[in-house]
């Protein structure tokens, strides 16, 4: 929601922009010394089943940070386990990592960007200089330190995230992604995080021009897996599914047979398409059930790529991969981020090559998120991913 809240006043910025100390004094005069710091609204975790909409500071960033106004942003699987208090966060935090938005100030020593550019940002947000980064492992930046697990992803994690009419980024020069005049923000949004994801489960699978695909689940992420496949040149890509609607995208995002857990047994279904087993298959939900069921899918010297987030023990029965003598390989992978990944997934955008619009089935204000959440989290109404316009 844009509005007198979240607009505030420009002065203090302008002075500091023209280094014109005076002009900051004047501004105090004419409003006052009581007058309010700037405000803007956003959506606030404040314990399990409990993210409200509220009023919060407006943050100013600091050096190397930039400020952004959030143009559209999302909701992630991710943030509804943080709702459920299945993902701990700090209650008090900003929820969201998926934004897209405007420049709207820049912190000191963020060079290359001018106010007012449109940019997309990563879910994950490398700080560029640390061991993890330099090692070229930036989703486990450790800030300028060493490893951190998890590490890169900052936003609605560890800092104030995108559900919100303004952002602070940090490391932002690692991070801001000019948007080509050509794209759109619906065009962009869901590689933050989704398409970014999605994608890697193919590319850390080593997908090769003529290899058999197989991805369980066909949610966001594993849509835009079955698209990874593809454009990394599989010859055929089995997608997983239950429900009809995701079945049918599937097929739109490239998947050339899809299989029903509920009628086929997807794993025999599997062997026989592919005369032993698939090349590489790819676990998109975070289950035993299908994270075994991948494992038993490859072919001896195949390759298991890991995307799901499990929960508790997970077990790999000896003879789903041979005693440990079938070759294979297992690889887990958390979103690529930083600004020359966005860039490269917004080429494939603008190239006609990837599409992920269709993925957007609904569309909320920041004031409806608290109905965005209901619907996304209960997959009510065929939704896929909900766009958020603050
Ligand atoms: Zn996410
Ligand atoms: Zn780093």
């Amino acid at each position: 929601m844009a509005g007198p809240i979240g607009g505030g006043c420009h002065l203090p910025q302008a002075g500091v922009l023209r280094g014109d100390i005076t002009m900051v004094i004047a501004a105090r005069d004419i409003h006052g010394p009581a007058r309010e710091a700037p405000t803007m609204r956003a959506a606030v975790f404040h314990g399990p089943g409990d993210i409200r909409v509220e009023d919060v500071p407006r943050p100013r960033p600091g050096p190397g940070e930039a400020l952004i106004r959030v143009t559209l942003t999302t909701i992630c699987g991710t943030d509804v386990h943080i709702l459920k208090g299945e993902y701990p966060v700090e209650p008090g935090l900003i929820v969201g990592h998926e934004p897209v938005g405007v420049i709207e100030e820049l912190g000191p020593g963020v060079v290359g960007y001018e106010v007012g550019e449109r940019v997309l940002v990563g879910a994950i947000t490398p700080c560029g200089q640390c061991h993890a980064c330099l090692s070229g492992k930036l989703s486990q930046c450790g800030h300028g330190s060493g490893y951190e697990a998890i590490g890169g992803w900052r936003f609605g994690n560890t800092l104030n995230g995108a559900q919100a009419e303004y952002l602070l980024v940090p490391s932002a020069q690692a991070n801001l992604a000019k948007i080509p005049e050509a794209l759109t923000d619906e065009q962009v949004v869901l590689l933050a995080d989704i398409a970014s994801t999605g994608f890697s489960g193919a590319e850390s699978g080593k997908v090769r021009i003529g290899d058999s695909v197989v991805v369980f689940a066909q949610g966001p992420i594993g849509l835009c897996a079955t698209a990874g496949a593809k454009l990394l040149g599989a010859a055929t890509v089995m997608g997983v599914e239950r429900d009809p609607n995701r079945q049918a995208m599937a097929r739109q995002m490239g998947a050339d047979i899809v299989l029903d857990p509920a009628k086929d047994d997807v794993v025999a279904e599997v062997k026989r398409i592919t005369s032993g087993g698939a090349d590489v298959a790819i676990e998109a939900l975070g289950l035993q059930e299908t994270f075994e069921s991948a494992l038993r899918s490859i072919r001896p010297g195949g390759t298991l790529s890991s995307l799901g987030v499990y929960s508790g023990k997970l077990q790999m029965p000896y003879d789903a991969f041979a005693a440990g003598l079938g070759d294979h390989t297992i690889v887990t992978t958390l979103c690529p981020g930083g600004k020359e990944r966005m860039e490269r997934l917004m080429k494939m955008v603008a190239a006609g090559r990837f599409d992920p619009t269709p993925l957007i089935t609904h569309r909320f204000s920041l004031e409806e998120i608290g109905e965005a959440y209901r619907v996304f989290s209960n997959r009510l109404d065929g939704v896929l991913k909900v766009a958020i316009r603050p």
